[in-house]
């Protein structure tokens, strides 16, 4: 089957890919979004949906561009949720953390009046004595609970993004794997498709594509898993401690994740490594003890060379843009990294992070 040209070919129907295609498209550009297997088959078809800002300190810009995406994403999701007819299930519902020593509750206390200043008094971080959803025996120091993180549910937000995306007349098509990129072009067992932008937005696979251009890149698939428990705890905020999340949803139930593996033989495969998961979430928060498990989910995390978003024009690759290294914090700024790509296949200034640039990564 033969392509036909678009302004803008999108490889990949995860949520960044996704994002791209909706920015692109509200600019008035023709988008074809090319996705190897199913919309979602990646890493944006987990459970877990938390969108937590870095820690308001050592202000850099990577932190501001976290919290400008963090700021923008209930007018964002309400904006695509009203174009689909859909619900996301975001939500603002704030992050409890708990103390664990008299240095981590100095530190949070330190971070009240930084967070004020670095957050612009729009959110809050204040210090609690202790919070019902949490043990007390976790909690020994107090706890952290800020007013910036929010939830949203990555199946349901994916499929309102796909909703809006066709309301806007981007094309989407499942089971087209792309195997090479070009300038200006990328092919598969179609042939050559043609476009004025390519953007490259393939998770993990999205290295393997670019390597023939730019050399070995040393990207890595970081594996994660994650449960699903049938536990409605409204909209009581989402909790972060020794490493796991617990992501109360809009649907009426609560996520807990992840496991974070370097070193994994079977991406799809849901193993002890998440019971352990569970068991320290019971142990944080004793409300989910007996909640039966509804789903289990695997997925791979990408990682750019270093640990920053990738963006931008590849080097030496005309018209071809990356929007790779969304890692584990793909679904808080995928509507920022959507505009920035926009703005480059629209020929805009773009004022990015030097540290997301593709050329930082590389070498
Ligand atoms: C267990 C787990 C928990 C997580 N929790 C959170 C969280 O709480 N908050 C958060 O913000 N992030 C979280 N993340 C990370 C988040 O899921 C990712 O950052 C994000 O989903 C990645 O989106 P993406 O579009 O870059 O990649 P993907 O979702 O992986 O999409 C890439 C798409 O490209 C397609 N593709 C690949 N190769 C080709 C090709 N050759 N041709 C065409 N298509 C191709 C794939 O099939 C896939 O659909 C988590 C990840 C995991 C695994």
């Amino acid at each position: 089957m033969a392509k036909q040209d678009a302004d803008v070919i999108v490889v990949g129907a995860g949520v960044w890919g996704l994002c791209c295609a909706f920015a692109c498209a509200k600019r008035g550009l023709s988008v074809r979004v090319l996705e190897a297997d199913r919309i979602g088959s990646g890493a944006s078809g987990g459970i877990v949906g938390a969108l937590a800002p870095h820690t308001p300190e050592q202000w850099e810009p990577k932190k501001q561009f976290q919290f400008e995406a963090l700021s923008e994403a209930a007018s964002f999701w309400s904006g695509v949720d009203a174009l689909s007819g859909q619900v996301s299930g975001y939500g603002r519902i704030g992050r409890l953390m708990p103390l664990t020593s008299e240095r981590t509750r100095a530190l949070a206390e330190e971070r009240v009046d930084q967070a004020n200043q670095l957050w612009q008094g729009k959110y809050d971080w204040t210090v609690l004595s202790s919070h019902p959803l949490v043990a007390e025996e976790i909690a020994l120091h107090g706890i952290v609970f800020e007013t910036l993180s929010a939830r949203l549910f990555p199946a349901h937000a994916l499929k309102s993004l796909v909703a809006a995306c066709r309301a806007l007349g981007v094309q989407i098509e499942e089971g087209q794997r792309v195997a090479e990129i070009g300038a200006h072009n990328v092919s598969g067992p179609w042939g050559k498709t043609e476009a004025k932008s390519v953007i490259l937005a393939a998770g993990v696979s999205g290295f393997s594509l670019l390597e023939p251009h730019v050399g070995p890149m040393n990207g890595q698939a970081v594996k994660g898993q994650a449960a699903l428990l049938d536990i409605d705890l409204g909209d009581a905020p989402q909790i972060f401690a020794d490493g796991v999340f617990v992501v109360p949803h809009a649907h009426g139930c609560t996520a807990v994740g992840s496991t974070s593996e370097r070193e994994w033989q079977n991406a799809r495969l849901v193993d002890e490594k998440l019971d352990v998961v569970l068991a320290k979430a019971q142990k944080i928060c004793p409300s989910l003890a007996g909640a039966e498990v509804i789903q289990r989910f695997a997925g791979l995390r990408p990682r750019a060379p270093r640990p920053d978003p990738m963006l931008g024009p590849v080097p030496g690759l005309e018209g071809v843009y990356a929007a790779m290294g969304s890692f584990k914090i793909g679904f808080g700024i995928a509507h920022k990294v959507g505009e920035v790509l926009a703005d480059y296949a629209t020929g805009n200034q773009v004022d990015l992070p030097p540290k997301f640039q593709v050329g930082q990564h590389l070498g």
